[in-house]
């Protein structure tokens, strides 16, 4: 089983708060202008967790692989 983040970027208003709370995994792309998630093998969970918690849009959620 793979969890993986993701970004409803429909709601995302670009506000850096992922990026301060796991700089390693969400990242802004200045070539699309939108975040995006690091290709990871795997992903700090407690960072993404946090950075669940305090997104302000409420837009970054796991996908679960199975
Ligand atoms: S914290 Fe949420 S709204 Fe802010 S940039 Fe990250 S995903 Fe977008």
């Amino acid at each position: 089983m793979k969890k993986t983040p993701v970004i409803d970027l429909g709601r995302c208003t670009e506000c850096a708060g992922c990026i301060e709370i796991a700089p390693e995994v969400f990242r802004y792309n200045s070539a699309t202008g939108m975040m995006e998630v690091a290709d990871l093998l795997r992903y700090p969970e407690d960072l993404v967790d946090e950075a669940i918690k305090n997104c302000p849009e409420d837009c970054v959620s796991w996908e679960i692989d199975h």
